[in-house]
């Protein structure tokens, strides 16, 4: 049994490290105030490689190990969550799916633009009216001659309207009992994005609903088999899920040392208040937390990467990581007081951002119904 990181993992949460705090950091109150994408760094993001990180260097990729994503996600979370979910959904909903299951003709098109951060895509699974529900997808695909016509919506979908997003990969029913996943390009006539949500925490990020209407791809924009979509995304959500709980660990990583700092200077009675065991137990609580997050999700990326069954472990970290870093956000939130309330305190945009850990990928509760259907209960 090896815990340590390697020295490719090491040097790479260092170069990631300094990126996000020379970067991100100054910058991220102000992009989240005025709910401003900012679509140069994403760029130099994907200048230092790390959309590509685990792609296959075929399409310019490096061909790392999933831990190194971990990594990356975790290191930009703990500066900033809306960046971090830009780099996480891009990798898993926007590239995996053409890189794991999408034709040779789909992957030329379009990987080696998405793999380099010169272009994003996004990930249409959620509907208005099919989210836990993904049985429920409405949204329609009918072949037409060569062509798929697409109609219906999706909600919620990020990286999906960008300066730089050049395509979603959707879910449609392409028959009775039959969910496919398709490929619509940015711009196709019949596809529109909405105007971005206003959103209580991932400002920075990309968040849009999406309208299909006579939308017309052509018929081998079809990823994968006809009929296989629901497979394909239960597949990218099991990857997603481990890489949620990574950017939990950066954020319960910020609490910690945020609190630890602002328990050691900040005085109340005449002493620090990390002498005050009422404040310094907080700090230990986000100690074990963080460290017992940090050992479910890399265990689960390992597992991952050994090629067995992860689909528990990842359900597992998913949800211990995200629930503990809202605990620990609230909590952080506390050790600083009134200044924990204020908008310029890093720990109060983390407590805003870290409740849609608990919903995105999977809510809290699918988990457990995954965790308990995994245990072999009858549960519905
Ligand atoms: C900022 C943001 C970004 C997102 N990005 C994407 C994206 O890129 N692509 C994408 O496809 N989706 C995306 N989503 C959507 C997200 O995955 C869904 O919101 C999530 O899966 C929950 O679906 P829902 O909102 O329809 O809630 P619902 O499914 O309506 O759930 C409502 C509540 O009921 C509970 N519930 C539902 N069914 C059950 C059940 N069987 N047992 C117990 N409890 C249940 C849920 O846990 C929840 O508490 C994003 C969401 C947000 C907020």
């Amino acid at each position: 049994m090896d815990f340590a990181f390697n020295d490719e993992h090491q040097a790479l949460r260092a170069m990631v490290r300094e990126f996000a705090e020379s970067r991100i950091a100054p910058n991220a109150e102000a992009w989240d105030r005025d709910h401003h994408f900012p679509v140069d760094v994403v760029r130099e993001m994907g200048e230092l490689g790390l959309f590509g990180i685990t792609a296959d260097e075929r399409w310019g990729g490096a061909g790392a190990d999933f831990t190194n994503l971990c990594i990356a996600i975790e290191e930009l979370a703990r500066v900033d969550q809306s960046m971090a979910i830009t780099l996480e959904a891009g990798v898993s909903l926007g590239i995996n799916p053409i890189h794991e299951f999408g034709s040779e003709e789909l992957k030329e098109r379009w990987l080696p633009d998405l793999v380099a951060g010169r272009a994003l895509a996004g990930f249409g699974l959620t509907e208005p009216g099919a989210g836990s529900d993904a049985a429920a997808t409405a949204t329609r695909a009918v072949l037409d001659g060569d062509e798929w016509v697409i109609n219906g919506a999706k909600a919620f979908i990020t990286n999906s309207g960008t300066d730089i997003t050049s395509l979603v990969t959707i879910t449609a029913r392409t028959g009775p009992d039959e969910i496919s996943c398709i490929v619509v390009p940015a711009g196709t006539p019949g596809f529109t994005v909405e105007p971005a949500y206003r959103k209580m925490g991932w400002r920075a990020s990309d968040t849009h609903g999406l309208v299909f209407e006579d939308c017309r791809v052509p018929a081998t924009n079809l990823v994968g088999e006809r009929g296989r979509g629901f497979q394909q995304f239960l597949s990218t959500l099991d990857d997603g899920r481990i890489a949620i709980g990574a950017m939990a660990v950066g954020v319960l990583q910020c609490c910690l040392e945020q609190s630890v700092a602002y328990a050691k200077e900040r005085e109340s009675m005449g002493k620090p208040i990390g002498s005050y065991q009422a404040v310094a137990f907080k700090c230990a609580d986000m100690e074990v937390m963080t460290e017992a997050a940090r050992l479910l999700v890399y265990k689960a990326a390992w597992l991952k990467e050994q090629g067995g069954p992860f689909k528990q472990e990842a359900a597992v970290a998913k949800l211990y990581a995200s629930e503990a870093a809202i605990t620990a956000t609230r909590e952080a939130t506390q050790v600083f007081g009134g200044a924990g309330f204020m908008d310029e305190t890093l720990v109060s945009r983390q407590y805003r951002d870290a409740k849609v850990l608990e919903i995105g990928e999977g809510t809290s509760e699918v988990q457990r119904l995954v965790i308990s259907r995994g245990l072999g209960l009858p549960v519905s």
